[in-house]
């Protein structure tokens, strides 16, 4: 059983998101991918933060019917910020040994992986997959191949070792990092709410299940 664990802030949830956590599922594979979204996140202000149970609630309908993605609670039932490496702990306990887990982080984090609580801690006790995406000067695999390189080798462990061929970066302790390439969607939260404080439509940006609770709560005006 392999299962992915996708974290963030999900403030909302939206199609970006969604389409890579399936197109993880079906390329990697994973028989299951669990979006988990977090209760006080520890690097994000709490200005226009929506309710973590609301967060919750757009994701497991916006998953709901969909073969291999799942949503979890497991940082909203734990008081005080979440940390990742706390998270993955939970989740090991909460399956059993033959699971295999994934954390799966979008470069951009992933590229910020050095400022996060216990990194090496985390490095050491999962593996991850990477969702790499044209970006800002990144917009070959190349590019982004030789900016995950660098950041590996030079930041983290000068242990890593990489193979483009086979999409992983493998070192003699630490857990591998697998890439996979997603379709790039230019779409975020915070743009969503951006669009729906300046009034416009933010329709086909996230599902339709999803847009009903924003609007229906008047979420982010
Ligand atoms: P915000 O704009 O508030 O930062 P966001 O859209 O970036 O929101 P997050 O909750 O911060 O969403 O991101 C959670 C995870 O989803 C991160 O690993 C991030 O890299 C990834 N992600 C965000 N947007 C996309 C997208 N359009 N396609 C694929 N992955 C994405
Ligand atoms: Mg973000």
């Amino acid at each position: 059983m392999r299962i992915g664990l996708f974290g963030g802030t999900f403030n909302p949830v939206h199609i970006g998101h969604l389409r890579a956590a399936l197109e993880v599922v079906e390329k990697f594979p994973l028989d299951e991918c669990y979006l988990v979204p977090a209760a006080t996140p520890p690097h994000k202000a709490t200005g226009d933060m929506v309710d973590a149970n609301i967060r919750y609630d757009m994701i497991r309908r916006a998953v709901t019917g969909q073969a291999g993605l799942k949503v979890s609670d497991i940082e909203l039932k734990r008081p005080g910020p979440s940390y990742t490496v706390d998270t993955v702990r939970l989740f090991r306990e909460k399956f059993s040994d033959t699971a295999r887990l994934y954390l799966i982080v979008g470069l951009d984090a992933f590229l910020e992986l050095d400022t996060w609580k216990s990194y090496r801690t985390l490095l050491n006790s999962v593996a991850l997959i990477v969702m790499s995406r044209p970006e800002r000067g990144l917009e070959t695999s190349t590019e982004r191949w030789q900016a995950l390189n660098d950041f590996l080798c030079h930041g983290i462990s000068k242990e890593y070792t990489g193979s483009e061929e086979r999409s992983v970066f493998s070192h003699p302790q630490l857990m591998p990092i697998h890439v996979i390439n997603v379709t790039m969607l230019d779409i975020s939260s915070s743009k969503i709410r951006e669009l729906i404080r300046s009034g416009c439509s933010v329709r086909y940006l996230l599902p339709a299940e999803v847009l009903d609770i924003v609007e229906s709560r008047g979420l982010y005006v």
